[in-house]
């Protein structure tokens, strides 16, 4: 993990934490949930109850940890989740718009609402 050229290597998804979002494709395609964290650099996101890993965790009393199964979101690239507009209700490519002050939104390409506040 290195920190350096952070600013350069900056990519911009359309997807960020806390949307809503649809699988569209993969084993829990239809699924829907909230982005819990974006990773920009591997083009992944974390979606809420999706992707879900199964961990056996051997139990160890030294570290008072007692085995079983964990069950934990993993990684979906962003090509297989889509936006879900919170204005249309559904899922949707999104465009993007300048504001007249500047700042870039993206909107709803079904309804052109934009997603950001
Ligand atoms: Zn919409």
């Amino acid at each position: 993990m290195t920190l350096h050229h952070q600013r350069a290597e900056r990519h911009t998804l359309s997807i960020r934490k806390g949307d809503n979002v649809k699988i569209i494709a993969g084993k829990d395609s239809g699924k829907t949930g909230r982005v819990l964290s974006v990773n920009a650099k591997k083009n992944t996101v974390v979606v809420e109850h999706a992707s879900i890993i199964k961990r056996h965790t051997r139990p160890n009393p030294g570290k008072n940890i007692k085995g079983g199964i964990v069950e934990k979101e993993g990684p979906v690239n962003v090509s297989n989740v889509m936006i879900v507009c919170p204005s249309c209700g559904k899922h949707s490519r999104t465009g993007h718009s300048i504001l007249p002050d500047g700042t870039k939104v993206r909107v709803c390409k079904r309804c052109n609402t934009t997603l950001d506040k």
